[in-house]
């Protein structure tokens, strides 16, 4: 990014040249299995409902997905967006990774992209299997939906930006009460295992002249919905931000808010899915 303490340094003769070096992409992911449109198809022809769960607004709310199972999140009665962890419910440090799901994917995922796992699990959690913002692609700004570049909203950044406030029901503080509630665990033992979101439905790029991560209104309305399918035993955790549709701040009680719908389907099928193995890295580290 551009600093001004960066103003007396001279740049050298073949700078031009330099920047004109094309990038190459870090990860190519064409060999990450990703499910196709006939299985998804297939899978979606017959779902049947076993759980729902309404997460108020401004507030948090967990929820348990069988492996092989479809969830789904929807908006419902305005522009939300929501801030989404997904831990093995049989092992709490097993989490979602959105760093590398952003190395593998890009700045946002839809359709066929994976939610990978942390170290030493590396595997995908979940997969996107339909998304009704997929229309969106990338606006002239740079920005797109469904964030894995953000973290979630929490009270320590609000905390140091706004002059030692205090506000609790920021994504992080949302997700630490409801697991706290979710696992018996002490407050502050659950607030361990809160980690960075996806960001559903949340429409976010980075600024070309400062690099800076921005957001804008996000482009979801009432019956948007983005859905998910279960590669393992999921405990997930929701928080419907305080942001509302984040077009404006986050951390505070001023934007226009909306709960936001989980449901757990049942597929009838699921064809020739398995299960995804552990990651096969023998945790060696090169030391015999
Ligand atoms: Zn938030």
């Amino acid at each position: 990014m551009p600093s001004p303490l960066n103003a007396s340094i001279p740049a050298p003769p073949d700078a031009q040249d330099r920047r004109a070096v094309p990038p190459v992409i870090c990860y190519p992911a064409d060999s990450l299995p990703m499910p196709d449109a006939a299985w998804i198809k297939g899978l979606r022809a017959d779902l049947t409902k076993i759980s729902e769960t309404l997460v108020p607004p401004r507030e948090a709310a967990c929820f348990k997905v069988p492996a092989g199972h479809v969830f789904r999140i929807t908006s419902t009665e305005g522009p939300q967006v929501g801030d989404l962890n997904l831990w093995n419910a049989d092992d709490l440090s097993e989490r979602f990774y959105s760093g590398k799901t952003r190395a593998l994917h890009g700045t946002h995922i839809t359709t066929g992209h994976g939610m990978w796992s942390s170290f030493p699990h590396l595997r995908p959690m979940a997969h996107v299997i339909h998304d009704t913002l997929g229309w969106y692609g990338i606006d002239a700004f740079g920005g797109s939906v469904h964030d894995v570049i953000g973290t979630r909203c929490d009270p320590y950044t609000h905390n140091l930006l706004s002059d030692g406030g205090q506000y609790h029901h920021c994504c992080h503080s949302n997700l630490t009460r409801v697991l706290a509630n979710e696992t018996g665990l002490p407050l502050q033992a659950a607030e361990a295992h809160v980690h960075d979101v996806l960001n559903v439905f949340m429409c976010t790029g980075f600024t070309r002249d400062t690099g800076q991560y921005f957001m804008k209104a996000s482009p979801v309305r009432p019956g948007d919905y983005i859905e998910f399918f279960a590669e393992i035993d999921l405990l997930g955790g929701l928080s419907a931000c305080p942001g509302g549709d984040c077009s404006a701040e986050h951390s505070s009680d001023s934007a226009a808010c909306y709960p936001l719908l989980v449901e757990v389907f049942a597929p009838a099928e699921t064809g020739d899915w398995t299960p995804p193995e552990p990651n096969g890295y023998d945790r060696t580290h090169g030391v015999d």
